[in-house]
């Protein structure tokens, strides 16, 4: 499919963009002032709407109960859906569950599917995938200390997580565990479903991220594994099998972030736009009229189709060589978009002066909680090491024939 938008797809884009503006935007306010749980009503209600849509989990195979897209087709629907803060929950295509899903539809067992998946897919439940620990760097995750010991036909896991993400009400987590401390470090882990609530998950605390401890599916646990004791059966993959399985969660994935970082980008350009369009400076003059205002509208829209340009490039070179061979132009979508997104909304703020600051727009929460862009799925230092090093390999390569 390429960069092409077939004609059903742009009905469908279009379906998602008019009901992101109408049904969502106007929830802002009160996303904005008052705690997340009150909205969740709301968003059941509006998950039988997308339901009856066909748009539920729309990333996923019909099979399962998705709505069929193809990946490239999703990250078109992934930009609609990120206008709003919560476009892609309500379309039940959020991260974490996202990758959780795509990552479960390839490695569960029969009995799993029905189990963990297929009630993902429906939207009935959500779940966490922890795998960061407080205590080693994320940016390295072979080197972890959560372990799980085989006792009889259980597992027993115990040690600390962090940044889980949603895991708070989440039907189940995904845990990243060391199960075999001397084999070789990508062999050395496995994961396993928990079924949640268990009595050996603790949530230690909601964790304040730029003043903020969130609530539901906006909130990131600390969390401790305390004699976890977990069926053999509810291994997910196989033993040994965890570095290669948390790969398969990647590829497409950050696809879809950047997709909504766009997404992110096109609402605050608008919002920019808009306020430099009516801000009066005094009786004939407007912000817009101003050189510096007009230097923020073009650079951002030249940066936002530059990031759209590469990030479908990306795509296409997953789709043609697969997302281990796409790895360079991965990584240079994960370090280009971030940083487009944080001047877009950051030229956003300055535009609309001290309002900027306020919650009466969405723009201060992308503000602070779209920093993260740039450490999670890895770092943007870690992806420049991938891009520099595959191209000093290939120097290498030429140079020896
Ligand atoms: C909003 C948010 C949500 C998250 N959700 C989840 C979740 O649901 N589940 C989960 O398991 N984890 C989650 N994480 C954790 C995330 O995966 C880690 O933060 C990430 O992998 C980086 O690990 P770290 O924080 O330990 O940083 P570290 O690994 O300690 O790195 C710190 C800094 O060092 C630099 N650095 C690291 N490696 C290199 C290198 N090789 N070369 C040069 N510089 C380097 C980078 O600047 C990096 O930012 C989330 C994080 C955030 C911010």
């Amino acid at each position: 499919m390429g960069f092409d938008v077939t004609p059903e797809l742009q009905a469908k884009i279009d379906t998602v963009r008019e009901f992101v503006r109408t049904e969502l935007y106007p929830l802002e306010p009160q996303f904005l002032t008052r705690p997340f749980t009150e909205l969740l009503p709301t968003i059941a209600e509006l998950r039988k709407k997308v339901a009856a849509m066909g748009m539920l989990a729309s990333h996923m195979p019909t099979d399962i109960g998705g709505g069929g897209l193809h990946f490239l087709e999703f990250a078109r629907i992934s930009e609609e859906l990120g206008k709003s803060p919560i476009g892609l929950l309500v379309f039940n295509s959020q991260a974490p569950d996202a990758g959780n899903m795509e990552l479960m539809y390839k490695h569960v067992t029969p009995e799993q599917r029905e189990r963990f998946l297929r009630p993902l897919v429906a939207g009935e439940v959500r779940s966490a995938f922890t795998m960061t620990e407080p205590g080693h760097a994320g940016s390295n995750p072979v080197d972890m200390s959560v372990t799980a010991v085989k006792d009889g036909d259980h597992y027993v896991i115990n040690g600390r997580k962090w940044f889980s993400t949603a895991i708070e009400n989440a039907g189940f987590a995904i845990a990243m565990t060391v199960t075999n401390p001397k084999a070789p470090p990508h062999q050395r882990a496995s994961m396993f479903f928990v079924p949640l609530p268990h009595p050996g998950l603790k949530i230690l605390r909601k964790i304040s991220v730029m003043g903020e401890t969130g609530h539901d599916f906006f909130c990131h646990c600390e969390i401790e594994y305390d004699n976890c004791r977990v069926p053999a059966t509810d291994m997910l993959g196989g033993e040994g099998q965890a570095f290669r399985l948390a790969q398969d969660r990647l590829g497409p994935g950050r696809i879809h972030h950047c997709m909504r970082w766009i997404g992110i980008c096109e609402r605050a350009l608008d919002m920019m736009v808009e306020r430099a369009r009516t801000r009066k400076l005094g009786h004939d003059r407007v912000l817009g009229d101003m050189q510096s205002v007009q230097n923020w509208i073009a650079e951002s829209r030249a940066e936002i189709d530059a990031a759209r340009l590469l990030v479908l490039n990306a795509a296409e070179a997953i789709e043609k060589k697969g997302a281990q061979n796409a790895r360079v132009e991965i990584s240079c979508i994960k370090i280009f978009v971030p940083q487009v997104l944080m001047k877009v909304i950051d030229r956003a703020i300055q535009t609309h002066g001290a309002m900027g600051m306020t919650d009466d727009t969405i723009l201060s929460w992308w503000y602070r909680h779209e920093r993260g862009s740039r450490i999670y799925d890895g770092p943007d230092e870690v992806h420049k090491v991938v891009i520099a090093r595959a191209l000093l390999k290939e120097h290498a390569l030429k140079e020896r024939g």
